[in-house]
């Protein structure tokens, strides 16, 4: 007998079968509106100015290459911590913030949805929002996890339902976890405004859940870092205990180094050095230590002024590309008379637009105009240039009606 005869083959992961049939695509018209990390104009991956300078900063130090202790480079996780909640929170001066340094956002999610599943009582559900990040009900199942949804996108409005998540959260048993997305919502580009957020907090508070924040897009949403924080500080400010899981990925470009934490705020200083012993132990099981490059170009970027200076820059000028587009492709839909209203690609935010494409419509923008999409109509920002935009705009225009 074998002994992986009973191991069944896994569906096949959507995203990168997209990228293949994109690949194997010989049109030189095609366009990739998959991709889920940013281009610049010309299609290409973009090096962020201010991480040159810091690798060059770092180069000059000719570091060594010792172990990170459990928890990360302190002088990384710090401030990481100070740029999600700001410098001047009183969670900080009442030590009350557990900071440990992760495998980018997933590592984070992961990490936090292994320790609270150990803390948690057992049939504790994580609620998520319908539709969210694929990943994360396989890592929360992963840790042991039922998760449930809740309602959240409005295909009628192409909007955030609001009185359906109200209704979902109210109905979910006490005590849930409720993975929000702090801010660039993934698949949708939907986020609820601030007075949404406030009434979010009020049915959470009322039931007791937990908030588990998942922050992969500071400040690359809305090109400020402190705008893109608002939901983590507004709940931390009203006194919920809560999760973060932080992605550098994103907002500095350093997807493949895999630079992220995960913060826990507590009510008291005692349970955060409680929870801080116990989430060393559960990172040792996993990583035993964090990587070390990342953490140091992330480190000297956001403990230099000037460098912080100019990555704030960076990060307008990608949201911005990003917004720009926003607003090119709704303006040609419009002149087109394209069927139907298009102002939610300007209302959405951040990285992905959900269209309102339907799954046929996916199928005929490839297969007749070469561009591709997952199946639920989302576009990746990041993929529209001046040089397809019209291409872009003329397709869709022709599918839709
Ligand atoms: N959460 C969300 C919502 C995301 O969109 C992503 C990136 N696709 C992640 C977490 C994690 O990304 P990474 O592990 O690359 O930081």
């Amino acid at each position: 007998a074998q002994v992986f005869s009973n191991v069944p083959l896994a569906p096949p992961d959507a995203i990168l079968n997209l990228s293949t049939l994109y690949k194997a695509d010989e049109s030189t018209q095609k366009v990739d509106l998959g991709v889920g990390a940013y281009r610049d104009n010309e299609g290409k991956p973009w090096v962020l100015p201010v991480v040159r300078k810091a690798e060059e900063i770092i180069f000059q130090n000719r570091p060594e290459h010792e172990y990170l202790p459990i928890g990360g480079l302190a002088s990384f996780t710090s401030s990481a911590a100070t740029l999600l909640l700001g410098k001047d929170n009183v969670a900080f001066k009442e030590n009350r913030v557990v900071s440990f340094q992760t495998i980018s956002g997933t590592g984070a999610n992961y990490l936090g949805a292994r320790f609270l599943a150990k803390f948690k009582p057992q049939d504790t559900l994580v609620l998520l929002s319908q539709p969210t990040w694929a990943n994360h009900q396989n890592i929360f199942n992963t840790a042991g996890f039922t998760t449930q949804n809740y309602r959240y996108y409005d295909p009628s409005t192409l909007g955030l339902d609001l009185q359906g998540m109200l209704q979902s959260l109210g109905d979910a048993p006490n005590g849930s976890i409720v993975v929000l997305h702090a801010c660039a919502h993934n698949p949708t580009g939907v986020d609820p405004t601030q007075d949404q957020w406030q009434q979010i907090a009020d049915v959470m508070q009322a039931k007791g859940h937990f908030p588990f924040f998942d922050c992969a897009y500071q400040g690359f949403a809305s090109g400020d870092l402190d705008r893109d924080a608002f939901a983590i500080r507004y709940f931390v400010q009203r006194g919920f205990e809560c999760s973060v899981a932080q992605s550098f990925a994103k907002n500095l470009g350093l997807y493949g180094e895999r630079v992220g934490c995960y913060h826990v705020i507590t009510k008291t200083e005692q349970s955060a050095n409680h929870v801080r012993s116990q989430v060393a132990r559960t990172s040792r099981a996993i990583i035993s230590n964090p990587p070390l490059y990342g953490a140091r170009v992330a480190s000297t970027v956001l403990n230099t002024p000037e460098l912080m200076a100019e990555w704030r820059d960076n990060l307008k000028f990608m949201a911005g590309r990003i917004i720009t587009m926003r607003d090119e492709l709704r303006q040609r839909l419009v002149q087109l008379g394209t069927p139907g209203n298009w102002d939610h690609i300007v209302n959405q935010i951040g990285m992905f637009s959900f269209t309102g494409l339907s799954p046929t419509q996916v199928e005929a923008i490839k297969t007749k105009h070469h561009i591709y999409m997952t199946s639920n109509g989302r576009i990746s920002m990041a993929g529209l240039s001046t040089h397809n935009i019209d291409h872009v705009a003329r397709a869709i225009d022709d599918v839709v009606r």
